[in-house]
């Protein structure tokens, strides 16, 4: 008989551990090793498909006798095993790569600095609602590998980070969304931004003139390197206006897009997702759901009953008419940019937590035009007094969620928003941006 030829999963998170699954499945001789602890539920995934695994360890004989190995996006090239896999010329692949083997649904991948989730959702949202048989996968939702190794779609929605798109290599984007380039994670692209735009834009590789590329028309990083680029796909870039070539634009407070097939158009102010950016993600996934001749009705429909997404500009509550809105996913300036540029009422803003290098100089006329007080948020809010002393009428700090919200409430007046978007990491306070805004929603309910 012959040998099976032997998978290696380095990572048992979801990737992984949905990757080893897939791979056990078409018969391959599967091990999976991670340097932690496997989370439980991962280990009764393989154990109940009978899968050989190791933690907190990695073993070298058991892995570098691999025919391929998959590699979880959290594990950077540069990891010790990842080089000697290298060295011997043993392939290195993504979950995404692996699982596009094994599938001939249509992929629509999703990628950019800042939006993809969203993005995403959205665009998962559209389509299943209008009846498709689709998937959710990437960063969120279940691994793709899995849902190609459990269940019969017709679709993929995936949102690939740059890490993601690190180890493809064969797979192909039927639909590639690339929504922004802002310097990010430069720490694993060896501080070279090139480095980092050329990972995002792993994301067309492998296109043919069947398929389509959708971008971000007035991004100056993707239009530097679509200058220097020779594409096969199909061009449908969007922006807030009409230029020449935008298949997605506004005028005059409607929305039009504009595909070979159908030309969509909607008030803007029907969007369900509030503020410039989400526009931006609306054009994105409407213009997927066009070219997949979804049925503009339902794309309507769809991009105005959809939930934001928790955490992200997210509509808390009014109390006694102070709209709350919960933006803890502002981790940098850029997005609480974005959250203030899409306020129609005066703010209460509650910033501050980790910073990390911030320069605050882009928000400064946004706060100064609709921010009628600050609540500081974090261990050492001394940078944050630095810069806003004497820029607003009101400032103050907190402690604690608790203190920020009844704060805030105090110095809101009916008709005024209470925005938490902090353009800081949260770990000072908070055990994650989740955590933050969870206590946040929750004090807004008690008061
Ligand atoms: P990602 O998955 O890329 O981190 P998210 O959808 O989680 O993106 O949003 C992260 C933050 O970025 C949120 O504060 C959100 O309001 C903001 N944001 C969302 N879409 C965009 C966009 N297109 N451009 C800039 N900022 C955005």
């Amino acid at each position: 008989m012959e040998k099976k030829k032997r998978i290696v999963v380095l990572g048992a998170g979801e990737s992984g551990a949905g990757a080893a699954v897939l791979a056990q499945v078409k018969g391959f001789d599967v091990f999976v090793s991670d340097t932690s602890s496997i989370k439980d539920k991962y280990k009764e995934q393989l154990d109940r498909y009978g899968i050989a695994w190791e933690e907190g360890h990695h073993t070298p004989e058991l892995i570098l006798n691999a025919d391929e190995v998959i590699k979880s996006p959290g594990i950077p090239l540069t990891a010790p095993m990842i080089v000697e896999l290298r060295k011997r010329n043993i392939p290195v692949i993504s979950e995404i790569e692996f699982a596009g083997r094994y599938t001939h649904a249509r992929m629509i991948c999703i990628t950019g600095s800042n939006g993809k989730t969203t993005t995403t959702l959205l665009t998962y949202h559209i389509l299943k609602s209008a009846g498709l048989k689709v998937g959710l996968a990437g960063n969120v939702g279940k691994s793709l590998a899995l849902q190609v190794a459990t269940c019969d779609y017709d679709y993929y929605v995936i949102e690939l980070s740059s890490f993601q798109l690190d180890n493809m290599y064969d797979f192909k984007a039927n639909i590639a969304v690339l929504l922004n380039i802002t310097p990010d994670h430069l720490d694993r692209y060896d501080y070279k931004m090139e480095n980092y735009v050329d990972a995002k834009f792993r994301i067309v590789r492998n296109q043919t003139e069947d398929d389509a590329f959708i971008y971000w028309n007035d991004d100056p990083v993707i239009n530097e390197k679509l200058s220097k680029l020779t594409l096969k796909s199909q061009r449908y870039p969007f922006a807030e206006t009409h230029e020449p070539g935008t298949q997605a634009y506004t005028d005059h407070g409607e929305l039009t897009i504009d595909t070979p097939e159908e030309t969509l158009t909607m008030k803007t102010d029907e969007l369900s997702l509030l503020g410039r950016h989400n526009l931006y993600n609306s054009m994105a996934a409407g213009l997927s759901a066009c070219l997949l001749n979804v049925k503009k009705e339902a794309i309507r429909k769809a991009l105005s009953d959809f939930e934001s997404v928790e955490h992200r500009l997210e509509r808390v509550a009014s109390v006694r008419g102070v709209q709350f809105i919960n933006d803890s996913k502002a981790t940098n300036v850029n997005s609480c940019w974005y959250a203030l540029e899409s306020m129609k009422t005066p703010v209460v803003l509650i910033l501050g937590g980790k910073d990390k290098g911030n320069d605050y100089t882009e928000i400064e006329q946004l706060v100064r035009d609709k921010v009628k007080a600050l609540v500081f948020l974090g261990v050492d809010n001394s940078k944050l007094h630095a810069f806003f002393e004497g820029k607003v009428p009101y400032i103050t700090e907190a402690r604690s969620m608790k203190e920020a919200v009844d704060k805030s409430y105090a110095l809101a007046s009916p008709g005024d928003t209470v925005l938490l978007s902090p353009c800081c990491a949260s770990f000072d306070l908070f055990k994650s941006y989740e955590d933050r805004g969870d206590q946040f929603k929750a004090c807004v309910r008690a008061l």
